[in-house]
Order: C-alpha cells, then structure tokens, then sequence
C-alpha cells in the first residue's frame, strides 16, 4: 500500500493556488490582523499555500456586509426565478471548472482525483441546479380562519446565515448549506474548515463571476475557536447551518444559548450500522461494506462502521472481505488506480491510530490493516477488526478513518435491538432479498436515512440528516430550505368594519 503504489502521483498536474484571502463583500481581502495560516498536502505534510486567518474582527465585516446585502440588497428581493437563473449560471461555471475544483479537493483533502471529479463536482453542481429549481417554488399557503378574519402565510428568507463546514467534503459540504441559502434570498457568512479552505474560495469568485451579488456570499477562512465561535455566537447573524463534530455542534448550541439565540442546525457524527441478513448477494454486501467504510477513506459522517453480519453467511463474508480488500488500493490520490488517499491532516491520522490501538488492546482480532503505510504523509491501511463486542471503544466512538467492526447476530430481534443501540442515528443500511425482512428494518431504525441493498446513495433530492446525538435539520432535499426560512402570518378581517 501508500506511497509504493503510486508511483506516478507526482507527475499528476497541480492546480494553481490562486485564492487565499478572505472573501468579504465581493472581495478578497487580508485578515484585519494581518495572520495567515498554512494548509497542507496530506500526502506528504508539505505547505500547500499560506491562508488568510480570519477572526472576530473579520466576522463582523463580513457580517455587516451580509447584512447591508440583505437589507437594502437586490438578492432578497429578486423574484425565485431570478435568483435561481443566477444559480444555474452558477452551476455553469462550476462544471466548467470541473477539473480545476476537483484537483483543489484532491490537494487539500487527500480524495482520489477521480472520484473527485465524479462525486465531489458531480454533487455540487446537482445541488446548484436543484435549489436553484427550487427557488421560485417557495410560497406560502392562504388560511381560512374564523368568519371575520382572512389569514395567508410569507415564507420569508430569514436573514443572514452562518455556515459552518468540514473538510471532508469540503465543496459538497459548502454547496449543502449556500445553494439552500441562495435559493430562500438569505446571504451568508460560510467558514470553510480550517484543514480545507481552497475550494471554498475558488467557488466565492466562481459566485462572483456567476453575478452573485456582492455581499451575499462571504467567506471566511480560519479556525473554529475564533473563526467558527465569532460566527455561532454573534449577536446579528439569524441562523447557523453546521455539518462537523457532535463535540463541537454542542458548543454551537450553547453558543446560540449564550447570544442572540439563533436557531441552529446540526449535521454531526454517526455510528451507523450496516445489517446484512443470510439471504443477501454475498459480492453485493462485500461490496457495500467496503465502500461503505473505505470510501473517502471513512471520513464519512454517514460512514456504515458497524457492520453486523447474520450468523449463517458471517464466515463466508469474511473469508470474502478479506480477499476483496487485497485489490483495493491506497496510495496517491493523483494515481488513476488508486481508490484510498491519505486522511486529511496529522491529527486525524494519529486519532485514527490510536482507535486501532484501542480495537487491537481491547481484544478485537485484525483482520485486515492495522496499521499505517507509505514513506511519509498520512495514510493508513483499511482496517477490519473481527471478534468486537459492541461495547468496545471501535464499536462505540466515530472513529473517523478506515476502520471496519465486523460483529454477529443471529434474529432480526436483535439486529433492530443492536442497530439501534448507539446514541447515534444518522444512517442505516440494510442487505437482504426478503422485503419483509428490509421494510421492518426500514421502520425499525431510528436514523436519518435507512438505504436498503444500497449504501451512500445520496443525491440533491433527498432529505439527508440525522436523529439523536446526530443532530437535527435536513441538507438537500426539499427540507434543506426549512432552516432559511421563517414563517410570518398575515392576518386582516374579511370586512375592516367592525375592526
Ligand atoms: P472535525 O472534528 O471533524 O474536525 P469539527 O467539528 O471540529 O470537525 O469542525 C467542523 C467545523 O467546525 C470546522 O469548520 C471547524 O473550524 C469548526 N469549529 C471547530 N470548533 C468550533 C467552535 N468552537 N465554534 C464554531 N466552529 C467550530
């Protein structure tokens, strides 16, 4: 594995950094302290570039400016359809610059370049033009009260909006909350992660250049203690869209609390699990378990890591994903033949690690992995652990990396039981031919999305968000508007006479 495989990465052809300063009313601009920080190529730990570093002071220019868009600003009061015309001019552009933006997320988050340019671009135009669809089909409903009162409702765009995203996904992540966003008429203050910042500033001048008007979309680039803490707890900004960690969504919840209280959402960690019953087609299943914990190298909220296999197939399934995982191949996410790149930074690297340390002293059996690979950079071996108790540590905690927990069952009792014992509740998959068997699950897991024979099947149109300690509020989907819109009720007698 690593980098023995992939030997031809470095011939791959880099992008060209271009954009490195905060983006704030149209511009880019340096940050008010003049500091900058530096991302890094996870391949080889190397400094990609030098990064404008935002703080508070940079919020509260970026805050005025949406705010100033918002209300004297033409974006709000646009008709849908114009808004959504920008949009899909948007979406032009970015698929224009396909190739530009997937190199940029291969770079910066370690993604194979292929994928990249199929999944990560692929999604964030589909979001584009889906909201952009959406945006002239956002009304109210006309209410028949009492006798003497006539009452109709305004689905208003709520203000401004603060979002606040990951790198694992870092285009998607930045398109599930700033297409919703444009399509109700709010603008936005988007706080990229501090690991992945360059596709995020590459698509506020694509935005410009869409004619997304100044002041709309403002990005800042920084960290989440100043950055990301300056925007959840600012007294002007009306909403917050958050997609990260359930440690970190609490401090934005509290964070809402202690200011203005803004209503947030939350899109946090999983546990999933991925029930494959006897019946299930053998390949199929291998395949889905593979996918479903090595895709992305499982930086993957929605990651299926409890993969629960019934006792009648389980050591066949074994003896099958073991075989399977010898093909799959880490290395250069530059190499066309590679399908896992390096985790993104050090520090998910080491965290990774130590949960395969923690599997291995708990006494799970290695099955596959368990350790990391190539010379230098951030790479790890897919990991699968047989012999895990459910309340291990790998079994418990989102582990965030490529590491697989193969467990036993034997009822469809106890798999719902099971499956449904983690304070998590963001995915679910379920591999059975018996329809009986995957409806009941269907109804019986308490998740965000349950896929049947499927897993990460995600578009643009599907609702996708979790329950429980997974947060609330939906990304994409018809849903994803709700949180950018307020609902105001308009009342007036029938006859203004008795009134
Ligand atoms: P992960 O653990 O996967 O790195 P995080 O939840 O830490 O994910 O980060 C997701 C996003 O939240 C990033 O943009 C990060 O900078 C931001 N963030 C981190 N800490 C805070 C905080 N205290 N307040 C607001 N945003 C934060």
């Amino acid at each position: 594995g690593g980098e023995a495989r992939a030997g031809n990465g470095g011939a791959a052809k880099m992008p060209e950094i271009r954009h490195t300063k905060l983006f704030i009313n149209g511009r880019f601009v340096d940050a008010v302290s003049g500091k900058t920080f530096e991302t890094r190529d996870p391949r080889t730990g190397d400094v990609i570039a030098s990064i404008a570093e935002g703080d508070k002071e940079d919020v509260d220019l970026a805050v005025r400016a949406a705010r100033e868009a918002f209300d004297h600003g033409e974006w709000p009061r646009m008709s849908g359809s114009e808004r959504g015309r920008v949009m899909l001019k948007y979406a032009e552009l970015v698929e224009q610059h396909a190739e530009e933006l997937a190199a940029l997320e291969s770079l910066d988050a370690g993604k194979p370049l292929a994928v990249a340019r199929v999944v990560d671009v692929g999604n964030s135009v589909d979001s584009l033009r889906y909201f952009a669809g959406a945006a002239d089909k956002i009304h109210g409903e006309t209410l028949k009260m009492s006798r003497q009162l006539h009452g109709y409702t305004l689905r208003e765009p709520v203000g401004v909006a603060g979002l606040i995203v990951p790198w694992n996904f870092p285009a998607i992540m930045f398109f599930s909350k700033v297409s919703p966003a444009l399509a109700a008429g709010c603008t936005m203050v988007v706080k990229p992660a501090e690991q992945t910042p360059l596709s995020a500033l590459f698509l506020a001048h694509l935005a410009k250049q869409a004619g997304v008007p100044d002041g709309v979309i403002n990005v800042i680039t920084g960290f989440g203690p100043t950055a990301g803490a300056a925007i959840s707890s600012h007294m002007d900004i009306d909403v917050v869209a958050f997609t990260g960690s359930t440690e970190v969504g609490r401090l934005i919840m509290e964070a809402s609390a202690r200011s203005n209280l803004k209503p947030v959402a939350l899109e946090l960690g999983g546990k999933s699990p991925l029930i494959i019953f006897d019946d299930a087609d053998l390949d199929k299943a291998v395949e889905l378990a593979i996918s479903g914990n090595f895709f992305n190298k499982g930086e993957a909220c929605f990651a299926g890591s409890r993969v629960f296999v019934q006792e009648g197939i389980y050591d066949r399934f074994v003896q099958k994903i073991a075989d399977t995982i010898k093909n799959w191949v880490v290395g250069d996410p530059f190499d066309p033949r590679v399908n896992q790149g390096p985790q993104v930074d050090k520090i998910q690297y080491d965290r990774v690690l130590r949960y395969i340390e923690h599997g291995k002293a708990q006494g799970a059996t290695v099955l596959t992995g368990g350790k990391p690979c190539g010379k230098k950079g951030y790479y790890i071996e897919p990991t699968i652990f047989t012999d895990v108790k459910d309340d291990m540590i790998i079994a418990k905690e989102e582990i965030f990396g490529p590491v697989m927990c193969l467990m036993k069952f034997k009822t469809v009792e106890e798999a719902i039981r099971r499956g449904n014992d983690t304070r998590y509740g963001l995915a679910a998959g379920v591999v059975t031919r018996d329809m009986g068997v995957a409806n009941r699950m269907a109804r019986s897991i308490r998740a965000g999305v349950v896929w049947l024979n499927c897993y990460f099947a995600m578009e643009s149109t599907c609702p996708f968000g979790g329950r429980k300690m997974s947060g609330f509020g939906k990304d994409d989907g018809m849903h994803a508007l709700d949180k950018f819109i307020a609902v105001k009720a308009v009342v007036c007698p029938v006859d203004a006479s008795p009134w």
